[in-house]
């Protein structure tokens, strides 16, 4: 497979640099009822993707594929979480800042029948101060009548105002032209670089000293890495050196800016940790020894899995745990119930215990990082998976089921980073036995800091 190909042939060489091509981004921004989801449904073309904007209710998706006269772009809705009046010009505002971050080019769109607000106003100051591509939609343009009112918000300063509208679709198609006009055919923020330095997403709830933690490395081992062929200048993101090996930190300015938000602050964490996974290979959660393990450490983890990025768990503040003082000794003993409870299903992941403050431990960071990179990266060869899954099958055949018993005919590892297999059999696997597969695999291979995937086929 052609993309594997590349994969390989640039990481033989550690200095070589080169970019996969990934599809451009698109973010839409915009108050509450201007009709975003319209609009992200019109562009998809489907009227089920994205339910009414509904205050304080969180839609779990933000990223769509899109696609307009046989070009692909990612279309990534940062509306998905819609405040009360109370809250709204800090979360339009977050949704502004992530846009600008995250995406080449934003809509800005604006409900033309009402005219610009204060908040659309506090917005356009946000939007002129990027050099991306800034698109203004004037949305609930129904008929021609009304493209006045549109024309009025020539007056926001962010040039011509499209007018559409995103429930009939009138419009859509010129303004999607447009889009494609300012879009670059490959993304500049999105891109998957290979080779170079390994790209680092630093992850956790708010508090559990992410920024402390970036501070540290960067204060005291920082380099200015201006020569290193081809880095990347995201100014998002930020090179640092630890244990004399230089390290892309991924969506720096998302640590160190922080969101004062009253309300929505979890759908925004999620949506600039999900994007910063996107840009990573390795993802270290934080998790705040001092506290009990929350859903929303459970939660970030999980996205992590579901992006399929390696993985490193960091237990920080233990300066604070590692005493003989009674009370802490018996927040030790609950601390590692929890992480039994509820962090058994990434028991793979290698921990480490820091303290960001006083800067104890950190090195053993670098370790785990390589550790759980390598096992993201690893390949077995055909003849050797074929051989070990003879052996697991003839040690542990699959249960017979109905009269059949499903044989796994032939096996491959399809891709890395991460590992991920295919089994070609002649039945449907139980999950127990695909369970039973990967844990063996795990057993054999370790895969620490790694998820790992095995996929089946049937043949018939
Ligand atoms: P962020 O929201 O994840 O970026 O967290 P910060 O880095 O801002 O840290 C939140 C608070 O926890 C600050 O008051 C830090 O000083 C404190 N903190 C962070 N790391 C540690 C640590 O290792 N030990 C102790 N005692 N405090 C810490």
């Amino acid at each position: 497979d052609e993309d594997l190909d590349i994969l390989d042939a640039a990481t033989d060489d550690p200095d070589a640099i080169q970019y996969l091509p990934a599809l451009p981004v698109l973010a839409i921004v915009g108050r509450p009822n201007v009709g975003k989801s319209a609009l992200v449904n019109r562009i998809l073309g489907r009227r089920e993707a994205v339910v009414q904007d509904t205050p304080g209710v969180t839609r779990d998706r933000v990223n769509y594929k899109a696609e307009w006269n046989e070009r692909r772009f990612t279309l990534v809705d940062t509306g998905g979480w819609e405040p009360d009046a109370k809250g709204i010009h800090a979360a339009v505002a977050a949704q502004a800042e992530i846009a600008i971050d995250l995406a080449d080019a934003v809509l800005f769109v604006v409900d033309a029948m009402v005219g610009p607000t204060a908040t659309d106003e506090h917005v356009v100051k946000l939007l002129r101060s990027t050099k991306k591509p800034v698109i203004l939609v004037a949305n609930k343009v129904d008929d021609i009548r009304q493209e006045p009112e549109a024309a009025s918000l020539w007056s926001l300063g962010l040039g011509q105002p499209w007018p559409v509208s995103a429930v009939h679709g009138r419009g859509v198609a010129d303004l999607l032209d447009h889009v494609l006009t300012v879009l670059p055919e490959v993304s500049a923020v999105a891109k998957e670089q290979v080779g170079g330095p390994r790209r680092v997403a630093l992850l956790g709830r708010p508090n559990v000293g992410k920024s402390s933690l970036l501070n540290r490395a960067a204060g005291e081992e920082r380099v200015v890495v201006h020569d290193l062929a081809g880095t990347t200048r995201d100014p998002v993101d930020e090179q640092i050196e630890l244990a004399g090996r230089v390290w892309t930190f991924v969506d720096t300015a998302g640590i160190r800016r922080r969101m004062n938000l009253a309300q929505g602050a979890d759908f925004y964490a999620s949506l600039r940790t999900s994007a910063a996974l996107e840009k990573a290979e390795v993802a270290v959660v934080l998790i705040d020894v001092t506290e009990p393990i929350s859903e929303q450490d459970v939660r970030i983890i999980e996205l992590v899995l579901e992006s399929g990025r390696a993985l490193v768990l960091a237990f920080n503040k233990w300066d604070l745990l590692d005493s003989d003082d009674g009370l802490e000794r018996e927040r030790r003993r609950y601390l590692e119930r929890e992480i039994e409870q509820d962090l058994a299903h990434v028991a793979w992941a290698p921990r480490v215990n820091i303290s960001a403050k006083t800067g104890r431990h950190l090195e053993k960071l670098v370790p785990a990082l390589e550790l759980a990179l390598q096992s993201w990266d690893t390949r077995i060869p055909t003849g050797k998976f074929n051989a070990l899954l003879a052996e697991l099958t003839a040690e542990h055949p699959h249960p017979v089921r109905g009269g059949k018993q499903p044989r796994i005919l032939f096996g491959t590892q399809a891709s890395s980073r991460p590992p991920t297999f295919v089994l070609f059999t002649t039945g449907f696997l139980d999950p127990q036995y695909r369970r039973f597969i990967t844990r063996r695999l795990r057993e054999l291979y370790g895969f620490e800091g790694s998820p790992i995937i095995v996929n089946m086929r049937v043949r018939e």
